[in-house]
């Protein structure tokens, strides 16, 4: 995949204090034939609100804040890899769950990143109204724009809802997504090494 840092950077974070969206799930509960007002759903429009709300909240993170303070300037230059980073999106297409496990490598310039905030780069971006190959992308370029690294590789392992719930015969399909920067695009041996960590 090519590297495009607009990709990443033009994500506007909606107004944090909006109208609940309890209403409009009310009306869908009727359109779908339910009768919103019995007992098992009177207080579930709320708490749709409440589960999108959190399940979007990647589109508040601040990247800059997040990494701040977690930057470390060290001479290292070997491969980081911090593999099956557990991760929950909702594809954009359906609004339905995607989900599963993100490896992350990058290797270092100058500057290393604590090893707890990848995966909180990854709910950044995970939260939101998603595809997994942009998934895969947005954090590959994240890395890519905060560390300078001599190169980023990013896998991503996902099973979708949307194709588990509604065939019979897919629902064991899985998805597999990559975004290779500088070195892991450019030399086969770095690529490599990456995967066999990962198969490891
Ligand atoms: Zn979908």
């Amino acid at each position: 995949m090519k590297s495009n840092k607009a990709l990443v950077k033009v994500m506007r974070p909606p107004e944090p204090e909006k109208e609940s969206i309890a209403p409009l799930v009310r009306e869908m509960l009727t359109k779908l034939g339910e009768d919103p007002t019995r007992e098992g759903l009177e207080r579930t429009p709320q708490r749709v609100d409440q589960a999108m709300r959190f399940l979007t909240s990647g589109y508040q993170a601040d990247i800059k804040k997040l990494v701040n303070g977690a930057l470390y300037e060290v001479k290292y230059d070997e491969m980081v890899v911090v593999k099956d980073i557990e991760f929950f999106s909702m594809c954009e297409h359906h609004m339905l769950p995607f989900f599963g496990k993100i490896h992350v490598a990058y290797l270092p310039r100058h500057k290393v990143i604590g090893l707890s905030k990848i995966p909180r780069i990854v709910d950044a971006f995970a939260r939101r109204l998603q595809i997994q190959e942009r998934l895969t992308q947005d954090v590959a370029q994240t890395i890519q724009d905060v560390l300078e690294p001599v190169g980023v590789g990013v896998i991503c392992e996902a099973r979708h809802f949307c194709m588990m719930m509604r065939g019979v015969e897919k629902q064991h399909s899985g998805a597999m997504t990559s975004a290779m920067l500088g070195a892991f695009r450019d030399r086969k041996s770095t690529r490599d090494e990456f995967l066999s960590l990962v198969n490891h």
